[in-house]
């Protein structure tokens, strides 16, 4: 782990604990060289999620393009990083335990749970590109259906 700092290449763990949800290490890293105090985070590799699309061909799952698509929607909104990333980790819970091929459809339906829980603005827009909203009255029912 090289310090982001001077990128010395020693660095020494100060402090390791779990975070609160149990699913990360957070780490306190000094640099040998510098002494600047950074923290890096190990998680779970997700690389393994196979998605399958809508014409069955099969991809990586995608962290990136996941977090990618969750910004286009939250552009401009009141949501933190921090909120983007705590919402990707709950996902990528819920999807850990569907199995190791994951519809994409399956992916967009549970990004739009957690988006509609975070910001409606957010949900609207996510939800307009993933399901194609036709016309304006099917955008209308979605919005009536936010207002009950
Ligand atoms: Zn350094």
């Amino acid at each position: 782990m090289k310090c982001p700092n001077c990128n010395g290449k020693h660095t020494r763990v100060l402090d390791s604990r779990e975070t609160n949800e149990g699913n990360a290490i957070r780490r306190r890293r000094t640099c040998q060289n510098c002494t600047y105090r950074f923290t890096t985070f190990e998680r779970i590799e997700h690389k393994h999620m196979i998605v399958v699309k809508r014409n069955e061909a099969r991809e990586p799952y995608s962290r990136e393009k996941v977090e990618k698509g969750i910004w286009r929607a939250c552009e401009k909104r009141p949501v933190t990083q921090a909120q983007v990333d705590d919402l990707i980790r709950i996902l990528e819970e819920k999807w850990q335990n569907y199995g190791k091929e994951i519809p994409s459809e399956m992916i967009g339906e549970y990004i739009m749970d957690e988006l509609k829980k975070l910001d409606e603005v957010a949900y609207i827009r996510f939800a307009s590109v993933y399901r194609h909203f036709k016309d304006v009255e099917s955008f209308q029912k979605e919005l009536e259906k936010l207002k009950e």
